[in-house]
C-alpha cells in the first residue's frame, strides 16, 4: 500500500499544485517573452508563494494529526523517485507529441521540446512556471521530510548543520518564489522549450537531485561542526545570494526601466541604437556573476551538513558548475547572434565570463 502510494505521490502532488496554481488568487503580470509571431507579451498568473505555503501547511497538518508521518517522503523516497521518473517521461512525451517537429530528430525534439510556451486559459497556469513551482515545492517537501527523519532518528543528538542546511535551502526556494516575476526574464523562459529537459528536469531532477546533500547525510550522526565554521558557511551562502539576486534584480529593473537606478546604482549601458547592455554594477564584474553566486549558495548549503569530505553533498554545487558553465557558452552564442557588434564591445569591456579575474 505504502509502496504504491509512494509511486503515485509525485503525480498527486504535481496535480494538487496545478489545481492550487489555477484556483488560488494571484498577481497578473506581463512577462518578457512574446507570443509566437507577435509582439504581444505573454501574461502570467503568479501565486507561487501561496501555493508553496499551502502545500507545506497540508504536509504539516497531515503529520501533526498522524495521518501521514512527517518522514513519509523519506521512507518511500525510492518509490517516489521512481514514480516521479515515470510521470516525468509520460508528461514529456504527452507534451512533445502534440506539436509538429522542430528538428529532424525525434530524440532531440523530445529532449528539448517543441512548443516554446504552453499556457492554460490565457496564462492562468503556465507550463514552465508550474513545472518550476512543482520542482521547488517538491524539493522543499523532500528536504522537510528528510530532516524530520534525521530529527526522529537522532532526537537530542540532532545535527544543527542539517537543520541549518535545510533552512538555507528553504530560504533559497522562498527567495525564488518572492521574486517569481524576475524569473520571467531569464533564459529558462525565453530560450527553453517544454520537453524532457524541462519537464523531467523539474519533476525529477530538481526535487530529487538538489536534495542529494540530505540523501547523503541525514542518516549520519552530528559531526559537531564548530559554530564559527557554520557561520562561515552561512556567510558563503549569503555572499552568493547577494551576487545572484543582486545581478538578477539589476537586470530585471534595467529591462523594465533602462534609466532607473537599482539600489542607488545608476545604470551605465552601451547601446547600438536598437539594443543596450548594462556594463556597471553586478554586470560590470563578470558577464555572469549571478552564476558564481548560484554556485556559492549551493556550496554554503552543502557545507553546513558538516561532511566536507563526502562526495555526495558536493554533487549539488558540482552540477551547477557543469550546467552553468555550459549555459554561459550557449548564452554567449545567443547574445552574439542577437547583439552582434555590441556584444563584442561588451565582452571587451567586461572580459570575465563567470568568475572575476579567473574565468
Ligand atoms: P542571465 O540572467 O544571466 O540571463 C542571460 C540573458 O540576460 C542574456 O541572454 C541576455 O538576454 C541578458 N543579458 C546578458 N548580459 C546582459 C547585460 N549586460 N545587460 C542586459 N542584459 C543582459 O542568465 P539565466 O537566465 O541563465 O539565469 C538567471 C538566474 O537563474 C541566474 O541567477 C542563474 O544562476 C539562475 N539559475 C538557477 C538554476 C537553478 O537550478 N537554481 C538553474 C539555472 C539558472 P536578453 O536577450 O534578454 O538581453
Amino acid at each position: 500500500m505504502g509502496k504504491t502510494a509512494g509511486l503515485l505521490a509525485p503525480v498527486f502532488i504535481a496535480a494538487f499544485i496545478f489545481i492550487l496554481n489555477t484556483l488560488l488568487p494571484g498577481r497578473w503580470v506581463t512577462g518578457y517573452v512574446t507570443r509566437l509571431n507577435s509582439n504581444d507579451k505573454l501574461r502570467y498568473h503568479l501565486n507561487g508563494l501561496q501555493v508553496f505555503f499551502t502545500v507545506i501547511l497540508v504536509w504539516f497538518l497531515l503529520g501533526y494529526f498522524n495521518v501521514v508521518p512527517f518522514e513519509w517522503l523519506y521512507i518511500y523516497r525510492w518509490y517516489c523517485l521512481s514514480g516521479a521518473c515515470l510521470s516525468g517521461i509520460i508528461f514529456s512525451l504527452a507534451v512533445v507529441m502534440q506539436y509538429p517537429p522542430v528538428s529532424n530528430s525525434f530524440v532531440s525534439d523530445l529532449f528539448f521540446g517543441r512548443i516554446e510556451n504552453l499556457q492554460f486559459r490565457g496564462g492562468l497556469a503556465d507550463a514552465k512556471m508550474w513545472l518550476y513551482l512543482t520542482g521547488a515545492t517538491m524539493l522543499e517537501l523532500n528536504a522537510l521530510s528528510f530532516t524530520a527523519h534525521h530529527l526522529m532518528r537522532y532526537g537530542n543528538q540532532t545535527s544543527a548543520g542539517i537543520i541549518l542546511s535545510t533552512t538555507l535551502l528553504t530560504y533559497f526556494l522562498i527567495d525564488y518564489l518572492i521574486f517569481e516575476e524576475v524569473h520571467l526574464y531569464t533564459y529558462d523562459l525565453f530560450a527553453e522549450r517544454v520537453g524532457f529537459k524541462l519537464g523531467w528536469g523539474c519533476m525529477v531532477f530538481y526535487p530529487y537531485f538538489y536534495s542529494v546533500f540530505l540523501w547523503s547525510t541525514v542518516d549520519l550522526p552530528d559531526p559537531h561542526t564548530p559554530s564559527w565554521l557554520l557561520c562561515l558557511y552561512i556567510l558563503i551562502f549569503f555572499c552568493g545570494w547577494i551576487l545572484s539576486r543582486g545581478a538578477n534584480l539589476q537586470k530585471y529593473f534595467f529591462k523594465k526601466d533602462p534609466g532607473g537606478p537599482f539600489l542607488s546604482i545608476v545604470p551605465e549601458s552601451i547601446s547600438d541604437g536598437n539594443n543596450s547592455l548594462l556594463v556597471n554594477g553586478f554586470w560590470g564584474i563578470s558577464r555572469h556573476i549571478n552564476y558564481s553566486g548560484e554556485i556559492l549558495m549551493a556550496s554554503g548549503i552543502i557545507l553546513c551538513t558538516g561532511y566536507p569530505t563526502l562526495i555526495g553533498p558536493w554533487l549539488y554545487p558540482l552540477y551547477y558548475v557543469v550546467l552553468l558553465f555550459a549555459r554561459q557558452r550557449d548564452d554567449d552564442k545567443r547574445c552574439t547572434l542577437k547583439y552582434g557588434e555590441l556584444w563584442k564591445v561588451y565582452k571587451k569591456r567586461v572580459p570575465y565570463r563567470i568568475i572575476p579575474f579567473i574565468y
